[in-house]
């Protein structure tokens, strides 16, 4: 399937990871979304999302499984940092996030010596070949928390800034390629105004005749019990990440006396920016 360039006097095909039209130059949109878009990459979302239905009618808690869609519809993009991190991120309107690619690359970090950071490059590149160093992760949440192994301070992004430019995924993708034998198949992503029916697509047998709202968040985002077992629908979001994408920030007051010196100043700069932030 082709997509091409929307400048009326142009027209040329767009390439699938190139977020500007090569011949003119106009902008075709973040290319994860674009991509989520694809006919292929919905009619499988549509195909388990049809079965997701059925099987919810069968166990009677179709209803349960709308309201759980209409939920999701309304969840935000959470992500979890490190008091240190947070800091330099939000101390100053020039001051962006990196990336982890981006991160290692500038030589601003080293990948840690975990299970995780070597593989990294090659899961993220299998799920958004040539564009994965400019996504930043988050995690789709309905309560204002992410995944909490991440680090302590929740940060919850202002739907303006991600509606355009993000999709969601079915799960971290370690877990995802372990399981698909290093492959994507279509219909685990979907762009950001149809969250909804991926959370459906994924996490319709945990619903059940007369489940309680309440533990919608935890069904949406689950926690588990040790770094590597939480369960949660990643969010892709594509390009820069600025300070004013915030919309509210929650995490324990430290312990440490150095530590309430920092968390201190970020309170300041962010309430000086009108971000919401909630001591835990
Ligand atoms: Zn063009």
């Amino acid at each position: 399937v082709e997509v091409y360039c929307a400048n009326p006097k142009c027209g040329a095909p767009l390439p699938q990871y190139e977020e500007n039209c090569l011949v003119c130059g106009r902008s075709g949109g973040a290319p994860n979304v674009r991509n989520a878009g694809l006919k292929e990459e919905r009619d499988a979302l549509q195909a388990r999302v049809g079965k997701a239905r059925k099987l919810a009618l069968a166990r009677r808690c179709a209803s349960e499984l709308a309201n759980f869609e209409a939920y999701v519809g309304m969840s935000q993009a959470v992500i979890v940092r490190p008091l240190a991190v947070l800091d330099s991120f939000v101390h100053s309107d020039n001051q962006l996030l990196l990336t982890f690619h981006q991160a290692v690359r500038a030589k601003g970090r080293l990948p840690d010596k975990n299970e995780w950071d070597p593989r990294r490059e090659t899961v993220d590149s299998a799920i958004n070949p040539y564009i994965f160093d400019r996504i930043h992760f988050a995690a789709l949440s309905g309560d204002g928390k992410g995944v909490s192994s991440f680090g302590g301070y929740h940060v919850t992004l202002k739907e303006s800034a991600v509606e355009l430019r993000t999709t969601v995924f079915e799960e971290n993708g370690f877990p995802f390629l372990d399981r698909h034998h290093n492959r994507v198949p279509p219909g685990y992503r979907a762009a950001w105004p149809e969250r909804g029916l991926l959370a459906v697509a994924k996490l319709h047998s945990k619903l059940s005749a007369g489940i309680s709202t309440s533990v919608f968040p935890d069904i949406l985002l689950d926690q588990g019990t040790t770094h590597g077992d939480s369960d949660f629908i990643e969010v892709h979001i594509y390009g820069l990440l600025h300070r004013r994408a915030i919309e509210r920030v929650e995490g324990a007051k430290p312990v440490r006396k150095e530590d309430k010196f920092i968390w201190r100043k970020i309170r300041r700069s962010l309430e000086g920016i009108g971000v919401e932030v909630m001591e835990t």
